[in-house]
């Protein structure tokens, strides 16, 4: 077990800001940064996903919550069925979207911060499981918002960075 410092903006930034690398699958890294990811968000109270360059690792993973994003879940949904309380995400690409909606976000690296962003409603994504299994899942509401928010931050982008555009 070991929960990790979450790196918040702007001290992180030179960190938060990078583009993260894809992950090579027969890394014998990955597994401890997994579990520490899934440590880190399971010590928040209020987080739904966390991305591994918020704990300083700069590999294309994230983590959702299962219990904040059940509902949102498709029927046939690959992570439903897993019994961990967290849900992997390894390599992951949005292969297609649909709808838009708009919704006050807030991230664990910009405390005290949250911005109406407009989304896709629906994403379905593809992604390797902490097995190396690959799988696809079709989110709506808060899980869609949130895969969201974790794929930009694997690309240095922040909820921050769209008050500027
Ligand atoms: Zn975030």
């Amino acid at each position: 077990m070991a929960v990790k410092m979450i790196l918040t903006y702007p001290e992180f930034s030179h960190i938060l800001k990078h583009k993260s690398e894809p992950v090579q699958m027969a890394d014998p890294d990955n597994k401890q940064v997994i579990q520490d990811m899934k440590d880190t968000l399971i010590y928040t109270e209020h987080g739904v996903g966390l991305a591994a360059p918020q704990i300083g690792v700069l590999k294309r993973i994230f983590v959702l919550r299962k219990d904040m994003i059940n509902k949102d879940l498709a029927r046939d949904s690959h992570i439903a069925k897993t019994k961990d309380e967290v849900a992997v995400f390894i390599n992951p690409k949005i292969v297609a979207h649909k709808g838009k909606v708009k919704f006050g976000e807030g991230c664990l690296s910009v405390p005290g911060y949250s911005a109406d962003i407009e989304r896709a409603k629906v994403v379905k994504i593809r992604a390797f499981d902490e097995n190396g299994n690959i799988f696809y899942e079709r989110l709506q509401g808060l899980a869609a918002i949130a895969v969201q928010q974790e794929m930009d931050h694997l690309d240095g982008v922040l909820i921050l960075d769209y008050e500027k555009k």
